[in-house]
C-alpha cells in the first residue's frame, strides 16, 4: 500500500486552477477529507480536490491529468469500507457531488436519468410524490455515482436486487476523454458487450460516470415492517432460510445479534429485548402482505421467534430502518475511542446458517468486541468490529480472524465480498476467489481501457 505518490508535472497545479478556479481546492482540510476513509485506513493526501459541475468539467480534468500523467480518483460521498478513495499516487480527488441533478423522471416507464453526485435519500425525496421509489438503500447515504462504482446494495436487496439490476445505462467519460453511453432506457438489450455492467463495480478504475439512468419501483399499495426476537442466533437464521425456501417474497430481513440489538438500542432508543432481532418488511397488496406476514410469523414461532412487534405507520418504519442503517456507528458507540472494521461474506442461502454459527464461535474466543448484522435474505452478513487504534495485537486478531471467515465463505462457494467490494483491502482475496487468471483478464480490460494507469491506481489490484 505504501506506493510512493506520482510527481507532479511542473504548472499542473496552476493549469488546474486556471481552468477550475474555486472548484480546484488545494487546501489542507479539503484534502483531508478526500484523502480520509469510513473504516481503519491511514489518511493518504491527494495534490488537489477538483468539484466536477458538469461532464464537460470531468472531460476537461480527465485530459489534464492524461496530459500531466497524473492519477485521478473519483470521489463520491467518500463512505466505500475498503479505502476505495484513497489516493495512493496521489494526484486529483475529482469530487463528483455538486453533479447531484435529476435530469429525468419517466413515469410511464419506471425510469430517471440522474447526475452521479446525486444521494441516495435525496433521489427519493425528489421522487416523493410520483409514487416511485429507488430502493438500493446502503447504510450510508451514498452517491448513486459510488454505488455503481462499487455494485452496492443493502436492505431491499432480498427483493429488488443490487446496482447491478438497478441500473439500465451509464454515461462515462473515458481515460481518453470520450464521452460515451453503455445503454439506453429499454428493459433489456442485446447490444454487443455488456459495458454497462463492466462500469458497475469498477471502482473508479475504468471510468468517471457522469450519468446514470436508473430503474425504479411504484411505491406498493401496503407496506409493514416488524422485528422479531429470538431465543438462539440459530433460530433467527433458520427463519430467513425456510422464508427463503417458501419464497416468501419479502422487501427486508435482516438479522440483529444480541450485541447489535443493544447498540441500537441505546443510539436509537428503540427499547427492543437485548437478543438475536430480526427485522423485516413486508410489500404488496394488502391481501399479499396478509398472507406473507401468516407465512413468517409461523415459521418465526417454529424457531423460538416471540412477539413481533409491527411498524405500521410510515414514521414508525422510517426510524426503524434509520436505526438499521446507523447500526455501524452504533455498534463502534459501544467502545469509545474504537475504529470500525466491517467484514462482509456472501454464502449460497444453504449454508448461511453453518457460515453465521460458525463465525459465531469464532467470535466467542475473540478478544476484539464485535456485533454481527446482516442482510441474510440474501445470503450477506457483516461483523462490526470496534478495534482500540492503538493496541496493534488487536488489528492482527482481527485481520486473522476475517481471513478465516473469507476462507469458509469461499470453501461454501460463496464470496469474499457481497457489496462492499475490493478497494485496497480485498485484493488477495480477490485472487483467493476468483483465481489468477481471472484476475488476469481483469488487468488486460484496465489496461485496454486506461493503459496510462490514470484512474483510481491501486484498487482491486496492482498493475
Ligand atoms: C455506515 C455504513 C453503512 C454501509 N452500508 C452499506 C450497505 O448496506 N451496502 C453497501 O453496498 N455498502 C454499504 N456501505 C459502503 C458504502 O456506502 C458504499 O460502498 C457506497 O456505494 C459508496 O458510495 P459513495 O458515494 O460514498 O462512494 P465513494 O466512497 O466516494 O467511492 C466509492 C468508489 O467508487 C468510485 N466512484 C465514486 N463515484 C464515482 C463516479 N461517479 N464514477 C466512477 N467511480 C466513482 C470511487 O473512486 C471509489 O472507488 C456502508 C458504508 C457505511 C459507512
Amino acid at each position: 500500500m505504501a506506493t510512493p505518490p506520482r510527481p507532479l508535472p511542473p504548472g499542473f497545479l496552476d493549469h488546474l486552477a486556471q481552468r477550475f478556479g474555486e472548484a480546484c481546492q488545494t487546501g489542507e482540510a479539503i484534502r483531508a477529507q478526500h484523502g480520509a476513509s469510513e473504516s481503519q485506513y491511514a489518511t493518504v493526501l491527494p495534490d488537489a480536490a477538483v468539484f466536477a459541475g458538469s461532464t464537460q468539467d470531468v472531460v476537461d480534468c480527465v485530459n489534464l491529468c492524461r496530459e500531466g500523467g497524473v492519477a485521478i480518483v473519483p470521489y463520491g460521498a467518500g463512505t466505500s469500507l475498503e479505502g476505495h478513495t484513497l489516493p495512493l499516487k496521489g494526484g486529483v480527488s475529482l469530487d463528483l457531488s455538486r453533479m447531484d441533478a435529476v435530469l429525468s423522471v419517466n413515469h410511464a416507464d419506471f425510469d430517471c436519468t440522474v447526475q452521479p453526485g446525486i444521494r441516495r435519500e435525496a433521489l427519493n425525496a425528489h421522487l416523493r410524490d410520483t409514487g416511485l421509489f429507488f430502493p438500493i438503500d446502503p447504510g450510508a447515504n451514498a452517491t448513486i455515482g459510488g454505488m455503481a462504482a462499487t455494485r452496492a446494495s443493502g436492505t431491499n436487496a432480498v427483493r429488488y436486487g443490487t446496482m447491478r439490476e438497478a441500473v439500465l445505462g451509464l454515461e462515462v467519460v473515458t481515460a481518453q476523454g470520450k464521452v460515451i453511453r453503455t445503454g439506453r432506457r429499454a428493459k433489456k438489450s442485446a447490444a454487443g458487450y455488456d459495458l454497462t455492467r463492466l462500469y458497475i463495480g469498477s471502482e473508479g478504475t475504468l471510468g468517471v460516470i457522469t450519468g446514470i439512468t436508473l430503474r425504479l419501483h411504484p411505491v406498493p399499495e401496503a407496506i409493514l415492517a416488524a422485528t422479531c426476537p429470538f431465543e438462539t442466533l440459530a433460530g433467527a437464521v433458520e427463519t430467513v432460510v425456510q422464508a427463503f425456501h417458501c419464497s416468501v417474497p419479502m422487501a427486508r430481513i435482516e438479522l440483529l445479534d444480541a450485541m447489535q440489538v443493544r447498540a441500537v438500542n441505546l443510539r436509537s432508543k428503540l427499547g427492543l429485548p437485548e437478543v438475536p432481532t430480526l427485522f423485516f418488511e413486508f410489500h404488496g397488496s394488502a391481501a399479499g402482505v396478509a398472507e406473507q406476514v401468516e407465512t413468517v410469523k409461523a415459521l418465526a414461532a417454529a424457531n423460538g421467534g416471540g412477539e413481533f412487534q409491527w411498524a405500521t405507520l410510515a414514521e414508525d418504519r422510517n426510524r426503524l430502518w434509520r436505526a438499521r442503517h446507523e447500526a455501524y456507528y452504533a455498534a463502534i458507540a459501544l467502545r469509545p475511542g474504537a475504529i470500525g472494521l466491517t467484514t462482509d461474506v456472501c454464502v449460497p442461502m444453504s449454508r448461511l446458517a453453518e457460515c453465521i454459527l460458525a463465525t459465531r464461535a469464532e467470535l466467542d474466543v475473540c478478544s476484539v468486541p464485535a456485533t454481527i448484522v446482516g442482510h441474510v435474505g440474501d445470503g450477506n452478513f457483516h461483523l462490526i468490529f470496534s478495534i482500540d487504534p492503538n493496541a496493534p495485537e488487536e488489528m492482527a486478531e482481527v485481520e486473522a480472524l476475517n481471513h478465516r471467515m473469507v476462507a469458509r465463505a469461499l470453501a461454501m462457494d460463496g464470496t469474499c465480498t457481497g457489496e462492499h467490494g475490493i478497494g485496497i483491502g480485498k485484493q488477495q482475496c480477490l485472487i483467493d476467489e476468483l483465481g489468477k487468471d481471472a484476475v488476469g483478464v481483469m488487468r488486460t480490460i484496465k489496461q485496454a481501457l486506461d493503459p496510462d494507469n490514470l484512474f483510481n491506481p491501486g484498487k482491486i489490484f496492482r498493475i
